[in-house]
C-alpha cells in the first residue's frame, strides 16, 4: 500500500504535541530536528516537517495527504481541505485589541479605523459580517507594536494570557474567532484505509485523555449509593475484598467532573481512591 504523507509543524507551539499524538498512536519514528521528512517504521506513513503557514497549501495541492495545523492558519489560507478531526491542543483566540485608554464601547466604534493584523482574510470576513468598514494593514509579525508606532489604531492578533498586549499598552476588545489544532486532509481521501486506521487510533487516544480510571473501596452497604453516583458509566466492575463486607469498585469517569465526583464519592463512603491515566479507549 502506498504511504500517506502527513505534514506537521517543524518547530513551534504545535510541534511537540503533534509528535506526541502520533507517538501515542503507536507510530514509531525518529524525530530528528534536522530532517524534513521521516518514515514511520511500523505504519504506512511519512512525516513532513514544515512551517505551519505552508501546511494548508501543501495539503490542498496533495503534496501532503494530511496535516496538523491551527484552525486560524487554515482559515487564513482559505485552502480547500477537509477538516477531519479536532485535536484539543493549541487552543487560542484571535482577538481585536485597542490602546488601553481608548474608550471604544462597541465593535461598531472600529468603523473607519485602521487595524494591523497577520490575519487579513479572517479579519475582513469578520468585519464584513459585522458590517464594519475598517482599513486592514496586513503585517507578518510583531503586530502588537503597530498602534504604538502609529501604523494602526487597533490590532487583531492571537492572544493567550494577554501579557504581550499589556506590555504594549493594549487591551483586548472583542473576540474574532477561537482556534485549536486540527487534522486536515486533501479532498477525496475520506475512504483511504490508512487514514481510517490512523483516525481510529487518534480518536482512541483523544477519548482516553478525557477520562480517568478509578478504583475505590467501599463497604457493601454503601455500594448502591456509590453506583448511583457513577451513573452514566456502563455498570462499574465490583470485586469482593479479602475483608468481609467490603468491595472494590472499578470504573471510568470523565476528566472534566473529576474533582467534584471524587469529593462526593468520598462523602458517600468511598475509601482508598486510586486514579489512573488511561492510554487508549477503543470502542
Ligand atoms: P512557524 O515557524 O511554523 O510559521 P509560527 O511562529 O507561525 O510558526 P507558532 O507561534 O509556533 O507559529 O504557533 C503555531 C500555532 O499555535 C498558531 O498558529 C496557533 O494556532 C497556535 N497557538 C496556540 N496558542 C498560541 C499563542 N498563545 N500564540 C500564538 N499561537 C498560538
Ligand atoms: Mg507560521
Amino acid at each position: 500500500m502506498k504511504n500517506l504523507k502527513i505534514a506537521i509543524q517543524k518547530s513551534g507551539r504545535l510541534n511537540e504535541k503533534s509528535v506526541q499524538l502520533l507517538k501515542n498512536c503507536g507510530l514509531d519514528f525518529e524525530n530528528y530536528k534536522s530532517s524534513l521528512i521521516t518514515i514511520v517504521s511500523n505504519f504506512n506513513l511519512e512525516i513532513l516537517f514544515l512551517r505551519d503557514d505552508d501546511i494548508p497549501d501543501y495539503v490542498e495541492q496533495g503534496i501532503a495527504d494530511l496535516g496538523i495545523v491551527g484552525e486560524n492558519v487554515i482559515d487564513e489560507s482559505q485552502a480547500n481541505v477537509d477538516y477531519l478531526q479536532r485535536l484539543g491542543f493549541g487552543k487560542c483566540t484571535l482577538k481585536l485589541a485597542v490602546p488601553k485608554d481608548a474608550n471604544y464601547t462597541d465593535i461598531k466604534d472600529l468603523d473607519g479605523k485602521s487595524i494591523a493584523t497577520s490575519y487579513p482574510n479572517i479579519l475582513s470576513k469578520f468585519l464584513q459580517e459585522k458590517q464594519i468598514t475598517a482599513e486592514i494593514h496586513p503585517i507578518s509579525g510583531s503586530v502588537e507594536i503597530a498602534p504604538g508606532l502609529g501604523l494602526s489604531e487597533a490590532i487583531c492578533d492571537i492572544v493567550s494570557t494577554g501579557g504581550t498586549l499589556k506590555n504594549n499598552g493594549l487591551k483586548p476588545f472583542a473576540d474574532v474567532s477561537t482556534s485549536e489544532a486540527i487534522l486536515i486532509g486533501r479532498s477525496g481521501l475520506a475512504e483511504n484505509p490508512i487514514l481510517c486506521e490512523l483516525l481510529q487510533r487518534i480518536q482512541s487516544v483523544l477519548r482516553a485523555k478525557e477520562t480517568k480510571y478509578v478504583v475505590l473501596n467501599v463497604e457493601k452497604s454503601n455500594l448502591p449509593q456509590i453506583t448511583e453516583l457513577l451513573q452514566g458509566v456502563k455498570s462499574p466492575t465490583v470485586v469482593p475484598l479479602a475483608e468481609e463486607g467490603w468491595v472494590a469498585v472499578h470504573t471510568v469517569i470523565p476528566e472534566e467532573d473529576f474533582w467534584g465526583k471524587i469529593n462526593t464519592l468520598k462523602a458517600a463512603g468511598a475509601q482508598g481512591i486510586v486514579v489512573m491515566p488511561i492510554e487508549k479507549i477503543i470502542l
